[in-house]
C-alpha cells in the first residue's frame, strides 16, 4: 500500500482523507496555512508542513508548495479532495512529473472533462445523454446561431466552456436578447477563465440536479455505486443532498449508471468520479463530470458501505476495485445536511470562535466535520464547517433521524444555518420529494 500521502487540502474533507489513510495504515502529510495550524488533521497527521499564508493562492492553490512538502517528507501520493487543486490538470501532471501519485484521474481525463464542450462532445459519442444544444463552439455568424437556438426552442442558455462553481452562464428567452448574451457571457468568460468559448444548449424550466458515482481502477474495471439527488440549491451551491434520488426506480438506475459506466470504460478514467445531469420528465441530460471526490461522496457510503476515499487510495496503489457491480446493493435511504458557518437569514459568513460544541449522535447519524469546542473559524475560506448525514431503512425514517439530528446539534459563538436546514426537513415539498433546483430559492423567495 502507498506508504505517506500529503493531504492537500483543509477542513472536514483533510480529516475525512485522513482517516482513510489511517484505517489502510498510510501515513499522512497535512499542508497547512498560517492560520491553520489549529485543524483537527494538522493534529492528527503524522507530519505537518506550513505551506505559506492564509490567502488560498499563496498556500493551498500554491503548486511548487504542496510538490516541495511531499518531497521534504518523502510521501508517495497527493491526495488533493476537492476545490483548490482538486480539478486543476497542470497540478495533476506536475504531481506525476514530479514522481508522486496523483491520486484522481489522469491529467488528460481532467482537462477532457474541464473543459465542457469537449466534455459534452466526449459523452455523446459514448452514449451519454446530453442536453439538445448548438454541437461545438458558437462562431461569429449570429444568423446560424439564431436557426439553431429557434429549432432548440426559447428558452436557450449560453454557458462558457471554461465555466465553473455556477458563474459563466445566461438565459435566453427570445431571439432578441441572444446576440447581446452572447458577447457579454464571452466577455466575461474572457475576464473569468481566460477562454472565450462559449456554446448554446435548451435551457430546462423544472429540472432536478441528479448525479451518479463512478469507481474505476487502472485495469480496466468501472462500477457505478448509484445516484445522488442534488437539487436543494442555492446560487448553484448543493445545501442538501440525498441517496438514491426519490422516484428513481431500479431500472432507471441501472440504465443511466450502465452508461456512465460505459462513458468511463471509453475514456479510459481512473478513480473516482461523478457524473452529473440534469433530469426533467423522465429524461436525463449531461452537464458535467466532477473528476475527484465531492462533498456529498457519505450519502452513496451510508446506502451501498462502500468506503470511497479508501478505494480512491487503493486505485492510486494499482490495486483492482474491490467490488463487482452486482456486489453493490443499496440498502435505506441517507440525506446530507451541510452545515455552514452564515447567518441562516441573509447567508452572510459568520467566521468565529466555537464557544459550545455538542454534536448529536445515535445509530445512522455520521457527522463529517474538523471542528471542535475552542476552534477559531477563520474568515479566509469557505463557509462549509461539516456535513450531518442521517442514514436509515426508508425516505421518512432518514427524514426523522436528521430532524432528530439537527435539534441535538448545540454550536455557539458562530452563526450557522442550521435553522434553515431544520425549515427545509419540515417542508411539506420537500419531504414528499422531488423538488427541482428552483425550488429552494424560489421557497426564499429569492427567485
Ligand atoms: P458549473 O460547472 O458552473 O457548476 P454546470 O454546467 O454544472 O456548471 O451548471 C450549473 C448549474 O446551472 C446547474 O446545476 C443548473 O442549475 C444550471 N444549468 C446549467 N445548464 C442548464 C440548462 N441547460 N438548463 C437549466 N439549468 C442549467
Amino acid at each position: 500500500m502507498l506508504e505517506k500521502v500529503v493531504i492537500a487540502n483543509r477542513g472536514e474533507i483533510a480529516l475525512r482523507i485522513l482517516r482513510a489513510c489511517h484505517e489502510l495504515g498510510i501515513k499522512t502529510v497535512a499542508v497547512f496555512s498560517e492560520v491553520d495550524r489549529e485543524q483537527k488533521h494538522v493534529f492528527l497527521a503524522d507530519e505537518a508542513v506550513c505551506i505559506g499564508p492564509a490567502a488560498s493562492s499563496d498556500s493551498y492553490l500554491n503548486i511548487p508548495a504542496v510538490i516541495s512538502a511531499a518531497e521534504v517528507t518523502d510521501a508517495v501520493a497527493i491526495h488533493p479532495g476537492y476545490g483548490f487543486l482538486a480539478e486543476n490538470a497542470d497540478f495533476a501532471e506536475r504531481v506525476e512529473i514530479s514522481g508522486f501519485r496523483f491520486i484522481g484521474p489522469r491529467a488528460e481525463t481532467i482537462h477532457l472533462m474541464g473543459d465542457k464542450v469537449s466534455a459534452i462532445k466526449t459523452m455523446k459519442k459514448a452514449g451519454v445523454p446530453c442536453v439538445p444544444g448548438s454541437d461545438g463552439p458558437l462562431g461569429n455568424d449570429l444568423e446560424e446561431i439564431s436557426r439553431i437556438a429557434k429549432e432548440i426552442g426559447y428558452p436557450v442558455i449560453i454557458k462558457a466552456s471554461a465555466g465553473g462553481g455556477g458563474r459563466g452562464m445566461r438565459v435566453v428567452h427570445s431571439e432578441a436578447s441572444l446576440r447581446n448574451a452572447i458577447s457579454m457571457t464571452k466577455s466575461e468568460a474572457a475576464v473569468a477563465f481566460g477562454n472565450d468559448t462559449v456554446y448554446l444548449e435548451k435551457f430546462l424550466e423544472h429540472p432536478r440536479h441528479i448525479e451518479v458515482q463512478v469507481l474505476a481502477d487502472e485495469h480496466g474495471n468501472v462500477i457505478h455505486l448509484g445516484e445522488r439527488d442534488c437539487s436543494m440549491q442555492r446560487r448553484h451551491q448543493k445545501v442538501i443532498e440525498e441517496a438514491p434520488a426519490p422516484g428513481i426506480s431500479d431500472t432507471t438506475r441501472k440504465d443511466i449508471g450502465m452508461r456512465c459506466v460505459e462513458a468511463c470504460q471509453a475514456i479510459g478514467y481512473r478513480g473516482a468520479g461523478t457524473i452529473e445531469f440534469l433530469f426533467e420528465d423522465g429524461h436525463f441530460y449531461f452537464i458535467e463530470m466532477n473528476t475527484r471526490i465531492q462533498v456529498e461522496h457519505p450519502v452513496t457510503e451510508m446506502i451501498t458501505g462502500v468506503d470511497i476515499v479508501k478505494e480512491q487510495l487503493r486505485i492510486a496503489n494499482g490495486d483492482e476495485l474491490g467490488f463487482k457491480q452486482k456486489n453493490i446493493r443499496i440498502t435505506g435511504h441517507a440525506i446530507e445536511c451541510r452545515i455552514n458557518a452564515e447567518d441562516p437569514d441573509n447567508f452572510m459568513p459568520s467566521p468565529g470562535t466555537i464557544d459550545h460544541f455538542h454534536p448529536p449522535g445515535g445509530p445512522g447519524i455520521r457527522v463529517d466535520t474538523h471542528v471542535y469546542q475552542g476552534y477559531k473559524i477563520p474568515p479566509h475560506y469557505d463557509s462549509m464547517i461539516g456535513k450531518l448525514i442521517a442514514h436509515s431503512e426508508t425516505r421518512e425514517l432518514a427524514l426523522a433521524r436528521m430532524k432528530m439530528a439537527l435539534s441535538e446539534v448545540v454550536i455557539e459563538g458562530i452563526k450557522t444555518n442550521i435553522p434553515l436546514h431544520q425549515r427545509l426537513v419540515d417542508d411539506a415539498a420537500f419531504m414528499a420529494g422531488g423538488t427541482d433546483i428552483h425550488y429552494l430559492e424560489k421557497k426564499l423567495g429569492l427567485k
